[in-house]
């Protein structure tokens, strides 16, 4: 993954920890514990690596970003510093104020 702050490559840590209940097809899910969720156990053999993979991709987080520790560009740093001289030579709303001021237009 790539961390959105700095644009690095990032490793991140995915933990999660599932409870499955095997349920056969067509039973009711209503009749699992609480905490567990419903694995349905059809003819077709299980495929755990897809349903570990998916559950992976599910836990991932939707932006990632390195641990502020070890990011490259630290919190707060985003933006670059704006010069002064620049933003006060090219600023257009210092045009439209001189505008207003004069009262022919
Ligand atoms: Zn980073």
């Amino acid at each position: 993954m790539i961390c959105q702050r700095c644009l690095e490559p990032a490793a991140l840590p995915v933990h999660g920890e599932y409870i499955y209940a095997m349920v056969r097809e067509g039973d009711s899910e209503r009749s699992l514990p609480k905490g567990y969720d419903a694995l349905e156990v059809g003819e077709e053999p299980l495929d755990v690596l897809t349903m570990v993979e998916d559950e992976l991709l599910l836990s991932l987080p939707i932006v990632p970003v390195h641990d502020a520790k070890v990011c490259q560009q630290p919190a707060g740093q985003d933006e670059p510093e704006p010069n002064e001289n620049e933003v006060s030579r090219s600023n257009p709303f210092s045009v439209l104020a001189q505008l207003k001021r004069d009262p022919n237009v």
